[in-house]
């Protein structure tokens, strides 16, 4: 029997018309390169949607085209956002951190026809230009007054290509399973790899990730992306914002300035953000040393990375902040696992076991179903003790990579490449990479859980943990850290500090203190760097 209900597509324009009627006066707050507080509300910005949709149209782009963006998060980007994709077109956010070779690879291979771009990095696409001689003209995203003097072909400014157009524009209908966005992997071996995401993927994916237990949104919430549009859709919140009436903050370029996070949290009432831990380790430092406070924040979203207990006890402690653990990845649009502790946990638990609960990645979000396997693919139960290779399938989760053929989820379940066990309570412990795994003397060592407890020590900002070859036990762990400035700290103290924190047979077997650390574009350590500079490391006892 089929059902009564209308058989309407789950598409973004959707959200953009509803926003528009419904939430039209919220605010868009912004910081660009040529305003330090742009301002405006969702009316305004789907009005200039329209009148850019009308611009592409002019430039003789047509449905299914590619476009490229290297843009911070700001409104020009979030109206290229909705007018590419709502036009049918494909928004192509490509991450300026990448590396030339690897900017012009994935430029080439989405068959980017026109790209759209920040001012601070024409210079990086005046050096590939003719590498890529199917781009047809670039756009920079400023006003004439700030316009860069460009050898960019075709180049036009933005606030002039949409001067003149119409403020109505007919949005054509669109199948739900065509593409709308397509994001490259960061990965440190072999070309980036291209996820696509389509209309629907991303509708279900917002959905799913603004529930209570998640990010939760609602039109009380001031929210402050501060993952880049540039790396998985800015985790869908300028989709999921929109949907659920919250105001948006951007930082534009001011992503990694705590005093100006600082700024724009307070002056703009923001409520709920969400970060990689660098970002909140650098609004740490900064309230710290200028002894101000964020007194309207209430919780901080923290991924892309395991989050240090650090973090989560200086903002819980010193400024009321609850922190929360979430985990995802470009493959799954990126939400996977969320982990919201109750906020009685900490006056109910003992500390030990309330940093466990912390630490733990989450429970998997709704449309994500996961499963831990073993070596032989043969499923783990969820005892808080099996590790294995974590599995997911769904409706948001990729099963492909662009232009390649074979899937990449065997038997229907895309490998993650991350080794977690699941506890009692459905909660995730990501353990690892398989590639950076640890095994000594046959039994499994958690770089994760070392490099967490490294960064604990007061004087080290940063740690990694790899495993190096040794002739007795295959492998032990090496620590390499980097110091705080100003902190001094030995290596006998630095491998005292794991006493009692881990196994003994875990404590790393040596520890080297390092100026910086390698790390890919999107911020994540670079272990396939360290092994290799490290490989022939000198044990002490081998
Ligand atoms: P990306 O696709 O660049 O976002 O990277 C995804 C990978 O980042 C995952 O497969 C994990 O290895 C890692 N990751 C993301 N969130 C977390 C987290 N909360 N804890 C540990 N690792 C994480």
């Amino acid at each position: 029997m089929q059902s009564t209900m209308m058989n309407m597509p789950l598409n973004i324009t959707s959200v953009m018309t509803f926003a528009d009627k419904v939430y039209g006066d919220v605010e868009v707050v912004s910081v660009t390169a040529d305003n330090p507080r742009h301002r405006y509300t969702y009316s305004d910005a789907f009005k200039r949607v329209r009148k850019l949709a009308n611009a592409l149209a002019k430039l003789g782009l047509k449905q299914s085209d590619v476009i490229g963006t290297l843009a911070w998060n700001d409104y020009r980007h979030l109206e290229l956002y909705y007018a590419i994709s709502c036009s049918g077109m494909v928004c192509h956010t490509v991450n300026p951190r990448l590396f030339d070779e690897q900017i012009e690879y994935i430029i080439d291979h989405a068959e980017d026809q026109w790209v759209f771009t920040d001012v601070a990095f024409v210079g990086t696409l005046e050096r590939l230009q003719n590498l890529l001689p199917d781009v047809k003209g670039f756009v920079i995203l400023t006003d004439e007054a700030n316009m860069p003097k460009t050898s960019l072909r075709n180049a036009v400014c933005y606030e002039t290509l949409i001067a003149d157009e119409p403020e109505t524009f007919d949005w054509p209908d669109l199948d739900e399973n065509s593409a709308s966005a397509i994001c490259y992997t960061s990965g440190t071996t072999g070309h980036p790899k291209g996820v696509v995401y389509s209309h629907r993927s991303t509708i279900l994916h917002c959905y799913a990730s603004s529930l209570p237990d998640a990010f939760g949104l609602s039109r009380y919430d001031v929210t402050m992306p501060i993952v880049p549009m540039f790396h998985v859709n800015g985790w869908g919140l300028v989709y999921s914002a929109p949907m659920a009436g919250a105001k948006l903050v951007m930082p534009g370029p001011k992503m990694g300035d705590g005093e100006a996070l600082a700024k724009l949290i307070n002056e703009e009432g923001v409520t709920a953000s969400a970060g990689v831990p660098t970002v909140w380790l650098a609004l740490l430092q900064y309230l710290e040393k200028s002894g101000e406070r964020v007194d309207g924040l209430e919780r901080l979203t923290v991924g892309g990375s395991a989050c240090p207990l650090s973090i989560f006890d200086a903002f819980r402690d010193k400024y009321d902040v609850t922190v929360q653990h979430a985990w995802g990845m470009t493959e799954m649009s990126p939400l996977g696992t969320y982990n919201r502790v109750a906020d009685d946990a900490g006056e109910t638990m003992s500390k030990a076991d309330f940093d466990t609960a912390r630490l733990r990645q989450g429970r998997p979000i709704y449309g994500v179903e996961l499963r831990i396997v073993d070596e032989d693919g043969q499923e783990l139960p969820w005892d808080g003790e099996s590790s294995g290779a974590v599995q997911v399938r769904g409706p948001f989760i990729t099963d492909h990579y662009h232009k390649r053929e074979h899937s990449a989820a065997e038997d229907g379940w895309f490998e993650t490449g991350d080794v977690a066990f699941m506890d009692k309570d459905s909660q995730m412990q990501i353990t690892d990479r398989t590639k950076d795994v640890i095994k000594s003397g046959g039994e499994w060592i958690s770089s994760i859980e070392l490099e967490n407890c490294a960064v604990d020590h007061p004087a080290i900002a940063e740690a990694a943990v790899i495993g190096v070859a040794h002739p007795k036990w295959t492998e032990r762990p090496l620590l390499l850290a980097v110091v705080n400035e100003g902190a001094e700290i030995s290596k006998e103290e630095m491998l005292h500090w794991f006493d009692g924190k881990v196994a003994k047979w875990w404590i790393p077997a040596d520890c080297v203190f390092v100026s910086e650390l390698p790390h890919t574009a999107t911020g994540k350590l670079s272990k396939k760097d360290l092994r290799d500079e490290y490989q022939n490391f000198a044990w002490n006892d081998a």
